[in-house]
C-alpha cells in the first residue's frame, strides 16, 4: 500500500458518546473528498469504551484506519504526536473527536494546502464554547502575540493540516511539554489561515479542565518564549531603582526631621508587596525548571500499548521513513533518540 495523500489524526479521551457519529461523519466526509487518505486514531488513555469502539471501527474499515492505543493519558498534544509519529501521507491534518471542528472542513484544509502552502491554520467562526473559554483565549492570544514571534489568529483551533517537511521537523525535536500549533509555526515557511465552522460539543464534556488549561498556556508560554523572565528582571531593576531612591529619602528625612516611629504597617504593606513578587518570580522560574527536569530525564512520552494496522501498511512503514530534508539547525536543537 502507497502511503496516502492526506493523514487525519484525531486524539481520542473518553469519547465514546460521540464515536459513532464522528466514524460516520469522518469517513463520508473523506470518501467524498475523494483523496487517498489514512485516518489514525490515537486512544490516549481512555477510561470508558472508547478503545473497544476503536477495535470495532478498525475492523469495519482496515483499509484505511490506524489505531495507536496509548498505555496511560498522556494529553492532546501527546497523542497528536504519537499520531505524527506513525503518519505517512504527505498532508497531515489534526481533527478533534469530539465534532466541535466539522470533518467535511478537512477538504477545504486540503486543498488549500494544495495551493502549495506548508501550513493551514484555522479560524473558529462563532466559536461554540463558553463565555469565559472564550474570553480566556482571547487574552490568552493577545499575550502570545505580545511575548513570541508566533502569529496566528486562534492558537486553541486544532483543526489544521500541514505539510510532511513539518512533521518531520517536528517527529526530530522529542519536546515533553509542547503546544503543536506553535511548534509547527516555527518550521512553517508558507503558513496561512482559513475561516471554518465550529460547532457545539457533540456529546459528553470537555476534557479540559480549568487546570490542565492553565498548564497548558504555560507550556506554549514557556515553551515558546524567555520574555516573562525579561520581564521579571525588568520589574526587579526598577523595584530595586524605586527601594534605592525611598532609602535616601529616609535617610535624608532622618537626619532633618528626626527617626521614624510610625508607619508600621505601611512597611508590612510594602513587604509584603515585595514577597508576593518574589514567590511570583521563583514560581516563574519554577516553571521553566520544571519542565527543563521533565525534558532532560529522557523518560518515553508515552507508551504505546498496541497499534493496530493493516499488514500492507506496516510493511510499507517498516521500510524506511521517508528522507525530508529537516533544516540543519532545528535537528541539531532536537534531543537525542531515546524513545521505543
Ligand atoms: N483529548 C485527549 N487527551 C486529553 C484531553 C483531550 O486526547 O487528555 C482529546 C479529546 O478527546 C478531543 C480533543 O483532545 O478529541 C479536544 O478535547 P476537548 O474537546 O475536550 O477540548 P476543548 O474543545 O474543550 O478545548
Ligand atoms: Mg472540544
Amino acid at each position: 500500500m502507497n502511503a496516502p495523500e492526506v493523514s487525519v489524526i484525531v486524539p481520542v479521551y473518553n469519547e465514546e458518546a460521540g464515536l459513532p457519529t464522528l466514524f460516520e461523519r469522518l469517513y463520508s466526509a473523506l470518501d467524498a473528498f475523494g483523496a487517498s487518505y489514512e485516518i489514525l486514531f490515537v486512544n490516549d488513555g481512555s477510561r470508558d469504551r472508547s478503545a473497544a469502539m476503536l477495535r470495532e471501527q478498525f475492523a469495519r474499515r482496515p483499509d484505511v484506519t490506524r489505531v495507536i492505543l496509548l498505555a496511560a493519558n498522556a494529553g492532546q498534544h501527546m497523542a497528536i504526536m504519537a499520531g505524527f509519529e506513525h503518519s505517512r501521507g504527505e498532508i497531515v491534518v489534526t481533527i478533534d473527536a469530539d465534532l466541535q471542528n466539522p470533518p467535511e472542513e478537512i477538504g477545504r484544509l486540503v486543498e488549500k494546502m494544495r495551493e502549495g502552502y506548508d501550513l493551514v491554520g484555522s479560524i473558529r467562526r462563532n466559536r461554540q464554547d463558553s463565555a469565559f473559554r472564550r474570553y480566556a483565549s482571547r487574552a490568552m492570544n493577545r499575550l502570545r502575540e505580545r511575548i513570541t514571534r508566533i502569529h496566528m489568529t486562534d492558537q486553541g483551533c486544532m483543526l489544521r493540516a500541514y505539510r510532511r517537511s513539518i512533521i518531520n521537523a517536528i517527529n526530530s525535536c522529542h519536546e515533553v511539554s509542547t503546544f503543536i500549533p506553535a511548534l509547527a509555526y516555527t518550521f512553517a515557511l508558507r503558513p496561512t489561515e482559513i475561516e471554518v465552522a465550529h460547532e457545539e460539543r457533540f456529546a459528553g464534556e470537555s476534557k479540559y479542565s480549568l487546570y490542565s488549561l492553565i498548564r497548558l498556556n504555560f507550556d506554549l508560554m514557556t515553551g515558546f518564549s524567555l520574555v516573562p523572565l525579561q520581564w521579571f528582571s525588568m520589574v526587579g531593576i526598577s523595584v530595586s531603582f524605586l527601594s534605592a531612591l525611598f532609602v535616601i529619602f529616609l535617610a535624608a528625612r532622618r537626619v532633618l526631621v528626626g527617626p521614624e516611629a510610625e508607619g508600621m504597617f505601611t512597611l508590612f504593606g510594602i513587604v509584603f508587596f515585595l514577597l508576593g513578587l518574589v514567590l511570583f518570580g521563583v514560581g516563574l522560574i519554577g516553571e521553566y525548571v520544571g519542565r527543563i527536569y521533565l525534558q532532560v530525564r529522557h523518560r518515553p512520552r508515552y507508551l504505546i500499548d498496541a497499534v493496530l494496522e493493516d499488514a500492507a501498511a506496516a510493511a510499507a512503514r517498516d521500510s524506511g521513513p521517508v528522507p525530508v530534508p529537516v533544516p540543519a539547525t532545528e535537528l541539531t536543537a532536537a534531543a537525542p533518540e531515546t524513545r521505543e
